[in-house]
């Protein structure tokens, strides 16, 4: 069959970049773009009016934990730890994790995915859900959910330990625990790799820069070179991290990938903000420093920055990372799971970091979000609108109250535009939202069961949490209870 969309506007890649394209068309058959221009004169069985909206390829997450993330909500904003430099990482999110059930997992990681999709979001490099639900699982609700996934097994030969008040250090594990993992991830990529008509990418994923050995990261780098699945870690994520590295090996978390030679085109960085240089860290670059290094090797970075600006930080910067020559996503994190809203707070971050209004600009950040993230799973045909493309697409009505007047359709949907304005998401030439509405899952049923989820979750937290606090304890609410 073959469809085509006719829009006011229209970001169609010319080869080499995004162009601006007034009312035009593109057209889909199957699952592939076949043509983008001003018309089309071939055969076209099915119109879907776009007068009045902005078409632009399917977004691309790049880092997102779709299973554990939404237990965040309503509990770590306007919190964290202040020995731990205020992040959540070793106490807070640990009780989370811990006290929501496989199954809360399920409806949790179910969620995620719907938020993505209504936010223009057809690829997710998602961590931790193959971990949480089970493979089985994992598999069946990409294929239910529609989208497009990288999936994975974690991969790690050591594990963080709590060793003093608020001290973590690694506990290196039997090199059989190390390897047997290693065995399982490869196993998912060859009984999964075209899985779902290939919207299904397996990929590794280790944990933590600070958990997997020197040894460990070269055999990581050796089985993705060998399998050519795309690989994604934490690193430069926390100050505790990066000092631990500094302590452990004299190397900043890039210099130590580097030595492993993990550091590498088909490798995604989830977050590193910490970088040597960075003002938090105390820490000078020496010659081009971190970047150089990430820039040598063509590394990605994920850059996600609403979860490190609910803490008081942030990455610096965006447009310094761009004009060093990495190559840098975004991906959403934990929540909202909401790309619209990750580009606008990348933009935000950006001229804050560098006090400048030329930093961040919406042309950089939606390059981020598409051509940028393809790149780093190393798919050419993702991430645009052009003829081969793979027909992943979203149009956001421009004519609401949000968007309107428009002149430059990009500024307004990194600037205005809200996800209740993502009108129709396709992936792999499927239209799973249609009139803003998710067509295969049943949204007020899905609202009901997570605030189900939430409630179950806030009543166990004095049961795990590392200092028995219960959930108002850990998070007071904003305001007191109104008491006659
Ligand atoms: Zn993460």
């Amino acid at each position: 069959m073959t469809v085509g969309i006719k829009g006011k506007f229209i970001i169609g890649f010319d080869g080499s970049e995004h162009r601006l394209l007034r009312d035009g068309v593109v057209v889909y058959e199957g699952n592939r773009i076949v043509h983008v221009g001003k018309s089309y004169s071939g055969q076209v069985d099915d119109w879907i009016d776009a007068s009045t909206g902005l078409v632009i390829p399917g977004l691309i997450n790049t880092h997102l934990h779709a299973a554990g993330a939404p237990n965040d909500k309503s509990f770590l904003e306007d919190i964290g730890v202040r020995p731990l430099y205020g992040s959540n990482l070793g106490e807070n999110l640990t009780a989370l994790n811990l006290a929501t059930s496989r199954e809360d997992k399920e409806i949790l990681a179910r969620y995620s995915l719907a938020e993505c999709l209504r936010s223009g979001n057809t690829t997710v490099v998602e961590i931790g859900m193959v971990s949480a639900i089970g493979e089985e699982k994992t598999v069946e609700m990409i294929g239910e959910m529609g989208i497009r996934a990288c999936e994975g097994h974690g991969l790690g030969d050591g594990a963080m330990e709590r060793t003093g008040a608020y001290d973590f250090q690694i506990k290196w594990l039997e090199e059989e625990v190390g390897q047997g993992r290693l065995e399982r991830a490869e196993r998912f990529v060859e009984r999964y790799r075209g899985a779902h008509n290939g919207r299904l990418m397996p990929a590794l994923y280790p944990g933590g820069v600070m958990s997997c050995s020197l040894e460990y990261q070269k055999t990581i780098r050796e089985k993705s070179d060998e399998l050519e699945v795309p690989v994604s870690i934490h690193a430069g994520e926390w100050v505790v991290e990066f000092q631990n590295m500094l302590r452990m090996y004299g190397r900043t978390p890039v210099e130590f990938m580097h030595d492993t030679g993990l550091l590498g085109p088909n490798l995604i960085i989830g977050h590193l903000w910490a970088i040597a240089g960075h003002p938090l860290l105390a820490y000078p670059a020496v010659g081009g420093g971190d970047l150089a290094l990430l820039a040598e090797a063509g590394a990605t970075v994920s850059h996600d920055p609403v979860v490190f600006a609910k803490r008081g930080n942030r990455m610096h910067s965006h447009s310094k990372y761009l004009e060093a020559g990495v190559n840098v996503s975004i991906g959403t994190d934990t929540v909202p799971q909401d790309m619209l809203n990750e580009m606008r707070i990348a933009s935000y971050v950006s001229k804050l970091a560098d006090w400048d209004p030329y930093s961040g600009t919406s042309r950089e950040v939606f390059n981020s979000a598409t051509l940028a993230g393809a790149k780093a799973i190393g798919r050419p045909d993702l991430g645009r609108l052009a003829p081969g493309a793979l027909a992943d697409i979203a149009i956001i009505d421009m004519e609401t109250i949000n968007s309107v007047p428009c002149r430059d359709p990009i500024r307004n949907l990194v600037n205005c535009a809200q996800r209740g304005d993502v009108r129709t998401v396709i992936v792999d030439g499927k239209t799973l939202v249609d009139d803003g509405r998710l067509l295969y899952v049943d949204e007020e049923k899905l609202v009901r069961e997570v605030q189900e989820v939430g409630e179950r979750i806030w009543s166990k937290i004095p049961e795990v949490h590392h200092f028995k606090k219960t959930a108002d304890e850990v998070s007071p609410q904003s305001f007191r209870p109104w008491e006659e």
